[in-house]
């Protein structure tokens, strides 16, 4: 009423100051701002669409993903077409008087394919499949966050309609944004109005669908432990389905995904290339095959060979290669540097290096690129110890050929620290089990520090045979600036 009494004068008084030859700027001003300020506030102003996945109009499958097209995460999947189960069987589900699902939460770090879990589940329940992040509903505005959860949902039940489909997934990534802990953020109103209202809508996924329609809600996070528990609830996302990083076996299962349409040379070894991206996920290893392709075609070569994927490996770890150039005698060494750490690494681990590099990318100006034997989850004390002897080899290499260390190190005694502080703080040195904030600090420091000084000692002993070695490989190494592991093998056992 008041607005439109407002709206109304406003008008009068435009067209009188215009009959009668008054400047009508400031009204159009005033009225131009009114006018966004209510867009604003209405939502309408940076309004999103929400993503669609459809194929067909008339009956088609409309998500094409399936489980098949998801390499590896096999625990992920078992326990995701269970739970989806109970909806393609939903009158067994029934009869056994077993509650519909409303939500499923997919948790893991990012790549790991949670999006494409989110579409294959769609696929299997025939399902349309409607996708939103939780920045979408993050406005300053209150209330706006709120209307768009309400727009999620009724645009999930209408394009089922339209689609003349009975389930609708509505899939939320990043769904820490919106369903933190309520009351935590700052301006908090509007984040705990758009989780109630999140909470409000799930609760009305009833027993019986909606017009036909069931809608299952799919969430996706990195970081589960940030989520409100009323989320978390029975009833609401009451399965929580973790999706790591992928294994060996996933590994290899995701790279032939993603060779299958690529032509590779004979001397590929998917095996290989799967055991050396330990870490990975599997978008880093969607980015591989994609980027060795490219090195390939960069060759101008049809097929993508093994050299191909070692290099793509390292562009995906350290970066793009940058125009850096050391002059000579830093490029010395950065070799000396290198091989110090490779020698080491074979001599402890053998078989472990996979690559001794000189060239800069990232902000590191040469590296060597190991490859377990096998993925490890746990890790010894002598396994701790090895790694920290690696990372000293270095500015140890470095001391023992050239005469002094350098600021190249930093990086390496950080890590090497690190190390030690985990022997300690695992119960694993001398120590034994203690407790990081109750132990006196020049205890603490005492065990640290001595651990990374036995390990120094041991590594100058492990480096002192090889000098000879490093000083003749080093100048090999700067004009090749690449050296594999197995010619680098080769060279250590011919100087053995
Ligand atoms: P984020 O948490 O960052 O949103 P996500 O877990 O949802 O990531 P996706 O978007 O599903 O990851 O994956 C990104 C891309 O990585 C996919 O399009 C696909 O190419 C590749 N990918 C990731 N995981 C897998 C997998 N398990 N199998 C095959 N490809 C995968």
């Amino acid at each position: 009423m008041i607005r439109d009494a407002l709206i109304g004068s406003g008008l009068a008084a435009f067209l009188f100051c215009l009959a009668y030859g008054y400047d009508v700027t400031p009204i159009i001003l005033v009225g131009g701002l009114y006018a966004a300020f209510q867009l604003v506030i209405s939502g309408r102003i940076g309004d999103r669409k929400f993503e669609i996945v459809q194929e067909t109009q008339s009956g088609g499958r409309v998500s094409k993903l399936t489980f098949g097209d998801v390499g590896g995460q096999e625990t992920a999947k078992r326990e995701l077409v269970e739970a989806l189960e109970f909806i393609n069987n939903e009158e067994k589900a029934v009869r056994l008087g077993i509650r519909p699902l409303r939500g499923i939460l997919l948790s893991g770090p990012p790549g790991t394919g949670k999006t494409l879990l989110a579409k294959a589940a769609a696929n299997y329940t025939d399902a349309v499949f409607i996708s939103a992040a939780g920045s979408d509903f993050i406005e300053m505005y209150a209330g706006v966050g709120a209307r768009r959860i309400r727009d999620l949902f009724g645009t999930a039940y209408s394009t089922a309609r339209a689609c003349k489909k009975k389930t609708a997934v509505i899939f939320i990534d990043e769904i820490d944004v919106l369903g933190g802990v309520r009351g935590r953020h700052q301006g908090h109103l509007e984040y705990d109005q758009t989780l109630n209202q999140l909470l409000v809508e799930m609760d009305g996924l009833a027993s019986v669908s909606r017009e036909g329609v069931r809608v299952l809600v799919i969430g996706a996070t990195n970081r589960a432990d940030l989520l409100d528990p009323a989320l978390l609830r029975p009833g609401r996302f009451d399965r929580l389905v973790d999706v790591d990083l992928p294994d060996k076996v996933g590994r290899r299962h995701i790279l032939s995904i993603h060779t299958r349409h690529k032509p590779l040379a004979d001397d590929v070894d998917i095996d290989k290339v799967a055991a050396e991206t330990y870490g990975f996920s599997g978008a880093h290893l969607e980015s591989l095959t994609n980027e060795a392709a490219i090195m390939a075609l960069r060759a101008g070569r049809v097929r993508i060979n093994m050299n191909d994927f070692s290099e793509a490996m390292e562009k995906v770890i350290m970066g793009e290669r940058v125009e850096r150039k050391p002059d000579e005698e830093e490029l010395r060494r950065v070799a000396v540097h290198e091989l110090g750490h490779a020698v080491v690494s074979e001599l402890l681990k053998p078989g472990s290096v996979a690559a001794v590099t000189v060239s800069s990318r990232g902000k590191a100006l040469g590296y060597v690129r190991q490859s377990p034997k096998s993925d490890r989850y746990i890790e010894t004390a002598a396994q701790l110890e090895a790694r920290v002897s690696v990372l000293l080899a270095g500015a140890i290499a470095e001391e023992l050929i050239l005469g002094e260390r350098s600021t190249g190190a930093s990086q390496d005694i950080q890590q090497a620290v690190e190390t030690a502080r985990k022997i300690v703080n695992c119960g694993l040195s001398d120590l034994g089990i203690i407790s990081e904030e109750d132990i006196p600090r020049d205890q603490y420091h005492t065990a640290v520090t001595g651990l990374v000084q036995v390990q120094e000692e041991r590594t100058k002993s492990l480096l002192a045979t090889k000098a000879e070695f490093i000083r003749d490989v080093a100048g090999e190494l700067m004009s090749m600036e690449k050296m594999n592991g197995d010619t680098f093998r080769a060279r250590l056992s011919e100087a053995a």
